[in-house]
């Protein structure tokens, strides 16, 4: 996996090289143009190319007659006929080259853009449930969207004009000193004044930008929350104190906004001020020599002005588009640090090199933990787990039962190896789980979630997901054992039924037993039912577990609050505030663990 976006900068650097080169050859027609129009001009003054004075001008000149006499009789009208058709084809040419480094930049940006995209898709799948919530959903999310957007829109800007426009500045300034010399310094000077001027309110920018990013990630978070949780803002009259909190934030980012573009508005008009008062000042002085010098003279001071001023505009057209790049430029590179901040996350689970896979030989015990003890932060005393110690046989069930809080997910997830240990040892089919390669293992577990989450899509799109060779035959008997057949077949589309975004076109019943039956599928090891029955009726809830009693080869976890659902388990765990404070069957428990009584007591009078 990629350490930084620069690696993938590297692997491109063809396109970056070949769009910014070719775009030079057009940079080169550019810059002879004035010249053209110069020699033109003064061979309308000096009949013999040789005698003019200005040793590039004269050497135009004669390129201009080698093409001979087009228009018989009138040189003059033949020099600007055969000189116009150059500069026209050089316009041309420089038209088609254009086109393709325009199409070359593209390309690249484009290309760069999705590797990333992908690169940054499957980092952000690798990362694990507590490396991601150091950064944040909605900052991952404004990553993929605008910051992606931003570098792609950087990457096409660099290479279309970073070596264009500094290429542009500094010929001008170098055939304006061919030109004339007083011209030369004259336009020279510009350029540092421009320079300081720009760095400096670009230095403020790039500062602007770190914090409008960081409010757009506010923006997303908030609507995000405020989308998911609409209803409930409802119910709870809240919309207008929500109204308000987003129009604090959005405030922010109108702020913070403004504030960058008032700062970058001054670019420009820098930039006209200072090539103006250069112009003033060139006039200024070609004009006193114009007034006492000969006629012949005169003509050639007339075509240098004319050759300097398009060399002007050439210079000011150039900074300014410089200017405009380096902005883009500083908004992707703050862009690319907060790319780079994701690449540069270390996966706290990693798989091992040479982790060993399905083929072991797997005694009766297919999962033990061992001591284990878990804190969410390092820096806390707090343990969510403390001193775990259970093992679970090959094709029997285990019962974890406990309050809301108690810790009963944080063992599924150090199951499933979203999480590590703090300490303490968790074996799996008799080794180290850290041993074990983290994809089979993964791939041998059936877990379904306490939150039952269902993709966008089919529904049998969603148990392709979990199986892609499934056939419909095997999709149906998984319905049937989760009691989801029914349900399922009175539907219009059946098992093509569409499921909207995170299954909420479905009740909470009918996508748990959608998500048993998803687990079911993968035919799993271990099969996890983490609080996942809680939606359902007792009737349906044991009508499920009658089922999965049958499935002999499988090892179950049922997690649940209820007594009712995990009294038939082979063996009961009960986790009261992340220790374990009985362990045996429900009739041994009712006699030997007071917490666990009192909850079937309580359950029980109850109904
Ligand atoms: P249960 O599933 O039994 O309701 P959990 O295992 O979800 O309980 O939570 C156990 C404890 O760990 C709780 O005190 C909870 O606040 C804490 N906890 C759970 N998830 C996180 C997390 N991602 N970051 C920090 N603390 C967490
Ligand atoms: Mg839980």
């Amino acid at each position: 996996m990629i350490k930084s976006v620069k690696e993938i900068y590297k692997k491109n650097i063809l396109g970056f090289l070949f769009g910014p080169s070719i775009k030079l050859l057009e940079a080169v027609f550019d810059l002879l143009i004035p010249l053209f129009m110069k020699a033109i001009i003064d061979l309308n003054q000096y009949e013999d190319p040789s005698l003019i004075p200005n040793s590039i001008s004269s050497s135009l000149a004669k390129f201009i007659r080698l093409f001979g006499n087009i228009v018989k009789d009138n040189q003059n009208l033949n020099d600007a006929l055969v000189g116009g058709l150059i500069i026209f084809t050089m316009a041309i040419l420089g038209f088609i080259v254009t086109m393709f480094a325009q199409y070359f930049a593209a390309r690249t940006s484009v290309k760069v853009g999705s590797e990333i995209r992908i690169e940054l898709y499957k980092k952000i799948l690798s990362l694990s449930k507590k490396d991601k919530e150091g950064l944040g959903n909605s900052y991952l999310q404004s990553v993929l969207n605008n910051d992606l957007y931003q570098i792609e829109r950087g990457v096409l800007i660099f290479n279309r004009l970073i070596v264009r426009a500094p290429f542009i500045i500094i010929g001008s300034v170098i055939f304006s000193f061919i030109l004339d010399y007083r011209i030369g310094i004259a336009f020279a000077s510009i350029i540092p004044l421009i320079l300081v001027s720009l760095i400096f309110i670009l230095r403020k920018s790039s500062h602007n930008y770190q914090r409008i990013q960081k409010d757009l990630d506010d923006i997303s978070n908030k609507t995000s929350d405020t989308i998911s949780g609409a209803r409930v803002l409802r119910a709870f009259d809240a919309t207008e104190y929500e109204n308000n909190r987003f129009s604090k934030y959005n405030n922010e980012y109108e702020k913070e906004s403004i504030r960058v573009q008032k700062n970058n508005a001054f670019i420009n008009p820098i930039i006209f001020e200072i090539t103006s008062l250069v112009t003033v000042l060139i006039i200024f002085f070609l004009a006193g020599a114009l007034f006492n010098s000969s006629e012949s003279v005169k003509v050639v001071l007339t075509s240098t002005l004319i050759a300097a001023m398009a060399y002007l505009a050439q210079i000011l057209f150039a900074t300014v588009q410089f200017a405009n790049v380096l902005l883009d430029l500083t908004r992707a590179s703050v862009s690319n640090k907060r790319v780079d901040k994701v690449f540069e996350i270390n996966n706290s689970i990693v798989n091992k090199e040479n982790a060993l896979t399905k083929d072991i030989n797997v005694g009766e015990e297919i999962l033990s933990f061992k001591d284990v003890d878990f804190t969410y932060d390092k820096n806390d005393e707090h343990y969510a787990l403390k001193n775990i110690s259970f093992s679970l046989n090959k094709g029997k069930s285990l019962g974890i039962i406990g309050g809301t809080g108690s810790g009963k997910s944080t063992i599924i997830h150090l199951i499933e190896r979203f999480l590590d240990p703090s300490s303490g040892e968790i074996l799996y089919k008799g080794i180290l789980m850290k041993d074990y390669d983290l994809f089979s293992l993964r791939g041998d577990i059936g877990l379904v979630n306490q939150k039952s989450y269902l993709f966008n899509g089919t529904i049998k799109d969603n148990f392709l997901m979990a199986n892609p060779s499934i056939s419909k035959e095997d999709i149906d008997n998984a319905l049937k054992k989760a009691e989801a057949y029914d349900f399922v077949y009175q539907m219009k589309d059946d098992i093509n039924h569409k499921i909207k975004e995170g299954g909420t076109n479905l009740s909470g019943g009918q996508r748990q037993r959608l998500c048993i039956a998803r687990a079911l599928i993968k035919n799993p090891e271990i099969l996890i039912l983490d609080d996942s029955t809680s939606a359902l009726d007792l009737l349906t809830d044991k009508k499920i577990r009658n089922t999965l009693k049958d499935i002999k080869e499988t090892s179950k976890i049922i997690v649940s609050q209820r007594v009712a659902s995990i009294s038939e388990c082979d063996e009961i765990i009960v986790i009261d505030e992340g220790h374990l404070v009985g362990k045996g069957t429900h009739e041994e428990l009712l006699k030997t663990c007071p917490i666990y009584k009192e909850i079937y007591v309580s359950q029980t009078s109850e109904e």
